[in-house]
């Protein structure tokens, strides 16, 4: 198992999540998103150093929205580079709170959970790289536990070998490639396929009206 990485600390250490707008108490749905052409410009040889990211238009206000809906926000995101050489994860971590502080730039309420990627190379065959869902499983323990069980550390169990899976059908995964769309499938969430020039603000309109219903 090569399992994912968390953005700024150990997968295992406990998360401490804010509270969501007005108290709002959560209902158990997340919102897991894919990151490159989502929330931040998609660039062809990589997102590659802080200066490089750039957000779409109406990210933080869409990354808002969800969190007033009641979700959990969890980026999910395949960062072969580290694994290619390319750069580090002390890299990554600059672009990740580059991107955080750009949303909450746009919008004051756009915060992410949790960051989870996966730094391996296709070849690897991880089951937490995407198309397989071990970020998205990861992620939901995660958020689990910080809500049933805050402080303690986080035991995470992948595949088959973990039971009593909660119901998905209420979250949703946000990505712009197939790859994204094949790991909410095989997570059992409903996978929604952006386009990566608009990004997650071109889709945000129809998931806000889908559960106004
Ligand atoms: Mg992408």
């Amino acid at each position: 198992m090569l399992p994912p990485h968390r953005h700024d600390s150990p997968l295992e250490a406990p998360l401490s999540l804010g509270d969501l707008p007005e108290n709002a108490d959560w209902d158990g749905r997340i919102a897991y998103l894919d990151r490159d052409g989502v929330l931040n410009r998609w660039k062809e040889n990589y997102v590659n150093s802080p200066d490089d990211v750039e957000i779409l238009l109406g990210s933080g206000k869409a990354i808002t929205s969800l969190r007033g809906m009641g979700f959990r926000i969890c980026v999910v995101t395949n960062q072969s580079p580290i694994g290619r050489g390319l750069w580090g994860h002390d890299v990554l971590a600059q672009i990740n709170a580059k991107l955080q502080e750009l949303l909450l730039e746009e919008d004051q309420g756009a915060e992410i959970d949790l960051i989870l990627y996966s730094p391996y190379l296709p070849s690897e065959g991880s089951w937490s790289r995407k198309p397989n869902p071990g970020m998205l499983e990861a992620g939901r323990q995660i958020v689990d536990n910080a809500h049933r069980f805050p402080g303690k550390p986080n035991n995470l169990s992948y595949g088959d070998d973990w039971i009593d899976r909660p119901d998905e059908s209420d979250s949703i995964l946000i990505g712009d490639r197939k790859s994204d769309i094949i790991a909410a499938g095989r997570f059992g969430v409903k996978g929604i396929l952006c386009d990566s020039e608009s990004g997650i603000s071109g889709v945000i309109d129809q998931i806000l009206s889908d559960k106004e219903r």
